[in-house]
C-alpha cells in the first residue's frame, strides 16, 4: 500500500491549475492529518466539530479548515470559531443562526451552499430548484459571505453515474454568477471524492474533497 505522502504528491501532480485539494479527514488521527499536511495538503475537511478541535490542537491553524459535515445549530458558535469555511449550509434557518453567532463576534463567515443534486430525501442539502432563492436570502446577511456551491451527489459504484449531478450543480454555479448577487464572491465549486473526482474535474469542480485516496480505507489502520 502506498503512503499518505505518496498519495498526496500523486494527487497534487494530477490536478489542473486552479484546482484545490482538500483532505477529507473524518476518523483520521491527528498524526495522519499532519503527515498529509507535510506532503503539501493546505485544506483539511472535517465532518465533526469535536474531531476538528482535537485535530487542530495537533496540526495547528497554518492550514485552512473546512467544515463538510451536517452542522447542528448548537455547534454553530464553535464552528465559526474554528473553521475557515462552512461548506454545508442548506437552510435559511442555519444561515440565520450563523448570522447571529458571527455578528456577536463581529466575524464574517465564509460559506458554501450544499446542493442535494440527487434530490435524495434522506440526504442533506438544498434541492437544486431552491438554490437561487436561498443564495438570494443568504447574500442579504451581512455576516455571511457566500463563496460558492458544494455537492456530494448520489453514491454510486460507477463514478460516471455522478456526472449529471455534477453538471447540474455547475450549471447552477454559473447561473448564480450570472445573476450577480451582491455580497458574494463565487469562487468555489466543491465536488468530487475519491472515486469521482476525475469526473467532477471534467464537470468544472475547483475544490475536490478526498479521503480514502489519501488516507486509505476508513476503519483500517
Ligand atoms: C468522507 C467525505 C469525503 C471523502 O470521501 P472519500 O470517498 O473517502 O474520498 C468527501 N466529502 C464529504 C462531505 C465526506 O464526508
Amino acid at each position: 500500500m502506498s503512503s499518505i505522502k505518496e498519495n498526496v504528491k500523486a494527487l497534487l501532480a494530477e490536478l489542473p491549475p486552479g484546482v484545490e485539494l482538500e483532505a477529507a479527514a473524518k476518523g483520521q488521527p491527528p498524526e495522519k492529518i499532519l503527515e498529509a499536511v507535510e506532503a503539501g495538503i493546505k485544506i483539511i475537511g472535517e465532518n465533526y466539530v469535536q474531531e476538528a478541535m482535537i485535530a487542530q490542537a495537533v496540526v495547528g491553524r497554518s492550514v485552512r479548515w473546512h467544515f463538510i459535515g451536517h452542522l447542528q445549530k448548537n455547534k454553530v458558535k464553535k464552528a465559526i470559531e474554528i473553521f475557515d469555511l462552512i461548506e454545508t449550509v442548506d437552510s435559511l434557518d442555519l444561515a440565520l443562526e450563523i448570522e447571529k453567532r458571527a455578528a456577536a463576534t463581529s466575524k464574517i463567515m465564509p460559506i458554501l451552499i450544499e446542493v442535494n443534486s440527487g434530490r435524495e430525501p434522506q440526504k442533506f442539502g438544498v434541492w437544486p430548484e431552491k438554490v437561487i432563492d436561498l443564495a438570494t436570502e443568504i447574500t442579504k446577511l451581512p455576516h455571511l459571505k457566500l463563496l460558492g456551491l458544494m455537492t456530494m451527489g448520489p453514491l454510486t459504484g460507477d463514478p460516471e453515474e455522478a456526472r449529471p449531478y455534477f453538471r447540474e450543480t455547475r450549471l447552477l454555479f454559473e447561473e448564480l454568477k450570472r445573476i450577480n448577487l451582491p455580497n458574494c464572491e463565487l469562487r468555489y465549486l466543491s465536488m468530487g471524492m475519491s472515486n469521482s473526482y476525475k469526473i467532477a474535474l471534467e464537470e468544472g469542480a475547483n475544490l475536490i474533497r478526498i479521503g480514502t485516496r489519501i488516507f486509505g480505507p476508513r476503519g483500517k489502520k
